[in-house]
């Protein structure tokens, strides 16, 4: 039985007397992981300047200008050597693009233009820039040949290395910082985020996203404390000042006083031991009291797995979205590297199941280098198989790889963002011919590969018991789910108190689904961010879920509350939730879930 009542606790030890809210030294959001950051700021921004034409008079040292240039140009390529020869290090692939950067830079043409605009024109160096290569850029753009559209976006980026040259601003980079810090943005894109450098972030704070970005996936990930949504802070922060990250009372105080700061790193070293006794969970099974046993699998970004050692305590990999690796570089990935990342993975799990996603961009993963038009609801929009099944060359790239690579483990295939049982057969379809091909090359793969979909948009939810015997399984994406039920771009913070991870229609179609795969003896998990937040879970295994793929992160804490809990508690659980009305009676009843278990758990010691 659930308490119906129970006093709602309020940690209020930890809260300065002089707490500043309603001040603008604290600035609320949303975060994404209960930690605390204590730090120097760094303002992320990307360069942007004035690009209006202008020339100079009399006044002016025309050659004095030139030399100015030519050190701009000297400053610009020193820049791309260096950066040339840290790929090289990294051992990447990128080099050739800093070679075309390279080129682009010495092109003998363009510098003839630029010095006669500065010469005979009377034009400033900058403008001189602009106007040569803002011409190319438009004369490329316009070419109806891919290649050479492509290099208007490597002159734009040349260009705006030039630009920011010669007005003397340092190059920001986010994957080689020079020391710790918190990483203050506007926004940062999921290509930002993936390149950061693990050894010396501490925490990002964005203003834009919500706690399903990807921003927010790809931190949690990571395991890096993050805060979004926090609203005017770029312009409220000046680079090195010290800020505070509090992921538990989700806000970030700017300018703390000597006292705020020991306050704040005392309270973030005691999240950190606890964290760690915590993390020992890990080690043990996710099974409920009365015995039954939850597949915890993880969510990955990439093929990088941090703590390998930790497989050994997981299911497998519930999903591995694997658009990370067409966002995390500036032209599509070869069938070759996909094979090597695919492989990568599928080996490290050996007999466990990982679940790859096939491509899944559009919405607000966008790849600037396929150059998609842009769409005015791009959530609505060509976006996952959608997107696949428009550009089946990409996809039978994609495919071939992932065969290829399911000969090495027990790799599965799941598409993303199925509406009907059409674009799941010739999505399939597709796998088969590809498969043939394979074949006929005497190339090896596993024949009896699972081919699921996800269940993120309500048509698949609402006709899976027709979908259930052609799929083998099926995993739901509750981030998509829930923006598409609850008619709320998971990305606009304008509208999150519309989008409701709680609503009641969100649990409603949990459980048919949980039914209908039961009925039918067919895995059924849940990948989106729902599946780990601790205070639902019991509601998703009450419901009769028996998998839940979330990031590592989280699997600690999610074990020791499944630990803690009856299927009988959770059941009763699932019950409740299901008669109620809204999100907030529903947030309500976990909460008073929540302190019962822990109630419980301090009586009981493991
Ligand atoms: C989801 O929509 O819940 C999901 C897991 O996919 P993504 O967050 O990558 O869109
Ligand atoms: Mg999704």
């Amino acid at each position: 039985m659930i308490p119906s009542i129970l006093p709602f606790l309020i940690n209020k030890k930890h809260r300065l007397q002089n707490d500043k809210a309603g001040n603008d030294m604290i600035k609320k959001g949303k975060s994404v992981l209960s930690r605390i950051a204590v730090g120097d700021a760094l303002v992320y921004v990307p360069f942007s300047c004035d690009k209006s034409l202008r020339t100079y008079d009399d006044t002016e040292d025309v050659e004095a200008l030139i030399a100015r240039y030519k050190e701009t140009k000297q400053k610009a390529r020193g820049e791309l050597e260096a950066l040339g020869e840290q790929m090289k290090q990294k051992g990447g692939d990128q080099e050739a693009f800093v070679q075309a950067h390279e080129e682009i830079l010495l092109d003998p043409v363009m510098e003839e233009e630029i010095l006669s605009l500065i010469r005979r024109d009377r034009m400033y160096p900058d403008s001189a820039m602009v106007q040569v290569y803002e011409n190319y850029i438009q004369i490329f753009s316009a070419n109806k040949n891919e290649v050479i559209q492509e290099r208007a976006a490597d002159l734009r980026d040349v260009l705006s290395r030039l630009l920011r040259c010669w007005h003397g601003v340092p190059e920001k980079k986010l994957s080689d910082l020079e020391k710790p810090c918190i990483v203050i943005a506007e926004e940062l894109f999921p290509s930002d985020t993936l390149s950061l450098d693990l050894d010396h972030i501490m925490g990002i704070i964005t203003e834009k996203g919500g706690l399903t970005s990807h921003t927010a996936i790809i931190a949690r990930s990571l395991d890096i404390p993050a805060i979004l949504g926090c609203e005017g802070l770029t312009d409220l922060v000046r680079d090195g000042e010290t800020v505070i990250l509090d992921g538990v009372k989700e806000e970030v105080v700017l300018r703390p006083s000597e006292e705020e700061i020991r306050h704040y790193e005392k309270e973030r070293d005691r999240i950190e031991q606890a964290l760690e006794i915590n993390r020992k969970y890990l080690e043990k099974e996710a099974v409920t009291k009365d015995g039954q046993k939850i597949e915890i699998r993880v969510n990955l970004a990439s093929p990088e797995i941090r703590g390998k050692e930790r497989i050994r305590f997981i299911d497998g990999v519930g999903l591995f979205r694997s658009e990370f690796l067409y966002l995390s570089q500036d032209q599509l990935p070869s069938e070759e590297m996909q094979y090597q990342a695919y492989k990568t993975v599928a080996q490290a799990f050996q007999e466990k199941a990982v679940v790859l996603r096939t491509l899944d961009i559009g919405g607000d993963k966008q790849v600037s280098y396929m150059e998609l038009p842009t769409e005015e609801n791009p959530f609505l929009g060509n976006r996952g198989i959608r997107l696949c099944l428009t550009h089946e060359d990409i996809f039978r790239t994609q495919i071939r790889a992932a065969l290829r690579a399911s000969a090495w483990g027990n790799l599965k295939l799941m598409f993303p963002m199925i509406t009907s049982l059409n674009e799941f057969r010739r999505a399939r379809d597709i796998v088969y011919e590809v498969g043939k091909e394979l074949d006929q090359k005497h190339v090896e793969w596993n024949k009896d590969i699972q081919i699921g979909i996800m269940i993120e948009t309500p048509a698949a939810a609402l006709i899976a018991d027709r979908m259930i015997d052609e799929i083998d399984f099926a995993s739901v994406g509750t981030n998509d789910l829930t923006q598409y039920l609850c008619a709320a771009d998971r990305m606009n913070s304008d509208v999150k108190e519309y989008y409701q991870d709680y609503h009641p229609a969100v649990f409603r179609i949990l459980g048919m689904l949980a039914e209908v795969f039961q009925k039918a003896g067919k895995t059924l998990s849940i990948c989106g961010e729902l599946a780990g937040e601790y205070k639902a879970a019991p509601v998703l295994i009450g419901l009769g879920v028996k998998a839940l793929s979330l990031s590592i992160t989280n699997v600690p804490e999610l074990k020791r509350r499944i630990r803690s809990i009856t299927m009988a508690d959770a059941k009763a659980l699932a019950d409740e939730v299901l008669r109620m009305k809204t999100a907030q009676e529903i947030e309500q009843c976990l909460e008073r879930f929540e302190e019962h278990i822990q109630m419980e758990s301090t009586n009981e010691s493991e």
